[in-house]
């Protein structure tokens, strides 16, 4: 593609770009020699290199506001003292008694206890308190409470 050249209207290869009076003209290389050499302004390069943009959180938050538990209920209070004594607690005294061949007057000195208290509580008069059972319990060799709360062993 021939270029002609703007000043002599010459063809020339290879186009000057120059500035004369103030123009800018695209001419042959002797006309070129006519104005100043035109430096072409460089494009500023767009800086691409901006900082990524923080990414702000609009997310609706998830928090819900404090509220104050209300339905806490303290159940486990309730099986705090989960040993019953046994309702046999009287035939379990008076078997093992006899197993070991003791009287009620021996039992009852035993366990420091008064023979008409032991004798109540051999015959179902009376439930022995937690010492007494103990008592009776370590002496006799016997179990007068029972846990209420079965143990989860389901096979
Ligand atoms: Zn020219």
């Amino acid at each position: 593609m021939p270029s002609y050249c703007e000043l002599c209207g010459g063809s020339t290869q290879g186009l000057k770009t120059v500035i004369i009076d103030g123009s800018i003209f695209n001419v042959c290389l002797s006309c070129s020699k006519r104005g100043k050499p035109y430096q072409p302004p460089i494009p500023k390069k767009q800086i691409s290199n901006q900082p990524p943009k923080k990414q702000i959180s609009n997310q609706p938050s998830t928090k819900k506001p404090f509220q104050k538990p209300t339905n806490l209920k303290f159940n486990k209070i309730e099986f705090f003292d989960d040993n019953v004594l046994k309702s046999d607690f009287a035939d379990i005294i008076h078997n093992a008694r006899l197993k070991k061949g003791y009287t009620q007057e021996y039992v009852a000195n035993k366990i420091n206890e008064k023979v008409t208290l032991f004798k109540k509580i051999e015959t179902g008069g009376l439930k022995p308190n937690e010492i007494i059972s103990k008592k009776l319990e370590r002496f006799l060799g016997i179990q007068l409470y029972e846990r209420l709360i079965e143990d989860d062993d389901e096979v």
